[in-house]
């Protein structure tokens, strides 16, 4: 299949799951995760008409960001660990930040912003896990967090975010995730985003509620190795 046969594949895929769950496509943010791939892969993307495209890893998002260079209507999702000292970098190209798990990151996102920026909009990674070690805040401390976020003056928090874990049903994963997405939301009403479902689980993801799906190598094709 061809990238153009491929998205479409996807997309009739994303309608598909949206209709079973009775929900609207059109709801439905499609992120495609361009990891590891060159940078002329997300212009061939861009000319398919795709406007929203998920990076990983910092160094390689800034650098595809700036040789992209400026793109009418192109969003760049950062869905990665995000180190604080590198929250300028990830600021400065990022529309929407998706991995903010802890307040000291969404400090370092907040005092990036300069003056007149426009507010950064951002999820909380929730850890679906039971290892501490992996990406997301535990969700004993999700309220005190989206607290903490809510009153950082240049972010706006939407909602939230979560990768399933491995060895478990994703349905039952995103269950979950839709249940602290009610728990932001009671907090701050306008936080109605589940970033949620990626190859292998995005028709699990819609069922439970995601708004938006981070589809890689179902689009992309397989990543190439890296080093
Ligand atoms: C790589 C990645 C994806 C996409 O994964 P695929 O299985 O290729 O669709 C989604 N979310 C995150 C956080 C990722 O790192």
């Amino acid at each position: 299949m061809t990238l153009a046969e491929r998205l479409a594949h996807v997309d009739a895929g994303i309608a598909d799951a949206a209709l079973a769950a009775g929900r609207d496509p059109g709801s439905i943010t499609r992120i495609v995760v361009t990891k590891f791939h060159p940078v002329s892969l997300v212009q061939e993307l861009y000319a398919l008409g795709v406007r929203d495209v998920g990076e990983n890893r910092q160094q390689e998002f800034s650098e595809k960001a700036q040789s992209v260079g400026e793109l009418e209507g192109l969003r760049w999702h950062f869905i990665g660990q995000a180190q604080t000292n590198k929250a300028r970098a990830i600021r400065a190209a990022a529309s929407v930040v998706h991995s903010v798990d802890r307040a000291k990151i969404a400090n370092a996102l907040d005092s990036a912003g300069d003056d007149g920026d426009p507010a950064l909009d951002v999820l909380l990674q929730v850890n679906l896990t039971d290892d501490a070690a992996r990406g997301g805040v535990s969700p004993a401390d999700l309220e005190r967090l989206a607290e903490h976020v809510d009153g950082c003056r240049t972010l706006r928090l939407r909602g939230v975010m979560a990768v399933a874990p491995l060895g478990e049903e994703p349905a039952r994963a995103f269950a979950r995730l839709s249940g602290y997405a009610d728990r932001v939301r009671a907090i701050v009403p306008a936080a109605t985003w589940i970033s949620a479902g990626m190859t292998a689980d995005y028709a699990d993801a819609i069922a439970a509620g995601a708004t938006h799906l981070r589809i890689g190598s179902a689009i992309t094709g397989p990543r190439p190795v890296h080093g």
